[in-house]
């Protein structure tokens, strides 16, 4: 990788080197004159054929052309003690492929039979085999990586099962398709493995008990047997519909189990209840109410309007929903800055919560997208769906093979790290002193957003903002206090 150069200093290095002609400490004296930092580096970086048909390294410079070390005289060590090759030295006289061969045996050997597992050699002549040595060495260096390789090695078994009973991670799942890809596991359903596991664990929210009981049929009976019997794989469409219904099944439970009542004595009043005090995600329990019914569950004759598309609740003036509108479509700001935006300025989700958001809190259907902060499920009508589904679409950040990362909806630089409160807070200033500019006015900032938040965004005291939002009549915080 190739470091951030220096500004050329002619003051403190008089004498240029003699290849790139900027002023840097020269540290080589070769045939073609004194080299800097930087050109040493580079020329033993440089690999390809010399004119006089040697392949490897060609560190030197005959007529400003590569030249390898017998032509051109320059003494180097890229001679690898252990495999002959001549390449880039890693430490210790080893190139870099030598030595991250040597972590990858290291750590996938089992350490009590000192052996690799024969279903894990695949695996290992995989990640040694990695394209790029180097990178592969920084990747497998990570503390996350080499404990998740170091627990698979001491497990006695390889099996789909043995994977999810390590943390999950996206190391694990790299790791799996590669055993899957090698033939050392068969190819499994992976979202329909993941649905068991994630609505195994959702189910425990609901007490021990009847409840828990009739939603665990209800997801075996119906949903997992829906996903049995589609054709082809499962696709992310109905893994997130599935999750989603689960959830709002488990919620409803436990709000009747609130209530003082239970699925056996539902009435029509509990379930225009349930729908008349919270979003309007809360109509996908009619999924579990159709099934309930058709088990005799439940009274024949009642009633839960389902979801339709276009019924989602609009914004309530054209006014409002032209400030939410410059939000969401707003040019200069990339998806990750408008999503933090709608869920802090417009929604009111405090900054803390929301950096700590992963994909698994994420709902992104075709006819709709939620995210879940705190306990419930938060609607995110267009257009406040579509920097969602952008980022979902291309989440950035380096999302690649050889560097799986977390599941973080705002990843941060470093890897496995989400974005910081702190920067994120930063961020969204930025958002507001540009609409601030552009709209002129803070009275219309504090028809979009609730005021405390304002306030603590922007650095204003509330009283001043109270001010400027009673004279524009701030309508939409109460529209989402009653949305809350
Ligand atoms: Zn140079
Ligand atoms: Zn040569
Ligand atoms: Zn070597």
């Amino acid at each position: 990788m190739a470091r951030p150069r220096k500004p050329s200093d002619p003051l403190t290095w008089p004498e240029p080197c003699t290849r790139c002609e900027e002023h840097h400490q020269l540290v080589a004296s070769w045939p073609d004159g004194r080299v800097c930092g930087y050109c040493y580096l580079a020329a033993k970086r440089t690999r390809g054929t010399c004119a006089c048909g040697h392949t490897g390294v060609l560190p030197g410079r005959i007529d400003a052309r590569p030249a390898c070390r017998a032509c051109s005289g320059v003494k180097l060590n890229v001679d690898c003690t252990s495999c002959g090759a001549e390449d880039e030295l890693h430490s210790g006289g080893h190139c870099w492929r030598c030595v991250l061969s040597t972590t990858v045996h290291r750590l996938l050997t089992n350490p009590t039979t000192a052996q690799i597992h024969p279903a894990l050699l695949p695996v290992a002549t995989a990640l040694k085999a990695m394209d790029r040595p180097n990178s592969g060495l920084t990747w497998i260096n990570q503390p996350h990586v080499t404990d998740f390789l170091a627990e698979l090695a001491a497990a006695p078994t390889t099996s789909h099962d043995a994977l999810d009973a390590l943390p999950a991670s996206r190391t694990r799942d790299y790791v799996r398709g590669l055993l899957v890809e090698h033939g050392a596991l068969p190819r499994r359903d992976e979202l329909l493995a993941r649905f068991k596991t994630w609505s195994d664990q959702a189910l425990d929210r609901l007490p021990e008990g009847e409840h828990r009981d009739i939603a665990r049929r209800f997801v075996r009976w119906h949903l997992l047997r829906r996903m049995n019997t589609a054709p082809g794989e499962v696709t992310r469409g109905t893994f997130l519909r599935s999750k989603q219904t689960t959830t709002v099944t488990i919620d409803f439970l436990n709000w009747l189990t609130d209530r003082g009542t239970t699925l056996s004595r539902l009435t029509q009043s509990d379930i225009d209840a349930w729908q008349a005090g919270g979003p309007s995600t809360r109509e996908f329990a009619s999924r579990f109410l159709a099934w309930a019914t058709k088990t005799s569950l439940v009274d024949p004759i009642l009633r839960m309007e389902p979801h339709r598309r276009g019924t989602a609740h609009r914004l309530p003036a054209a006014e409002q929903s032209r400030a939410v509108q410059a939000l969401a479509h707003h040019d200069n700001l990339t998806p990750r800055d408008r999503l933090a935006a709608i869920l802090v300025l417009v929604l009111g989700q405090q900054i803390a919560h929301v950096v700590r958001l992963t994909w698994d809190d994420a709902t992104i259907a075709e006819e709709l997208a939620t995210i879940t902060i705190g306990a419930a499920p938060i609607m995110l009508p267009p257009p406040l769906d579509e920097p969602l589904r952008q980022l979902h679409a291309e989440p950035g950040h380096g999302q690649t093979a050889a560097h799986p990362d977390t599941t973080w909806i705002f990843r941060g630089h470093s890897p496995g790290q989400h974005i910081s409160a702190a920067h994120l807070r930063q961020r969204l200033k930025t958002v507001c002193s540009t609409r601030a500019a552009r709209l002129s006015t803070l009275s219309e900032l504090t028809k979009t957003s609730p005021i405390p938040v304002l306030a603590e965004i922007l650095g204003y005291n509330t009283a001043t903002l109270e001010r400027h939002a009673v004279a524009a009549a701030a309508t939409y915080s109460r529209y989402i206090a009653t949305r809350r």
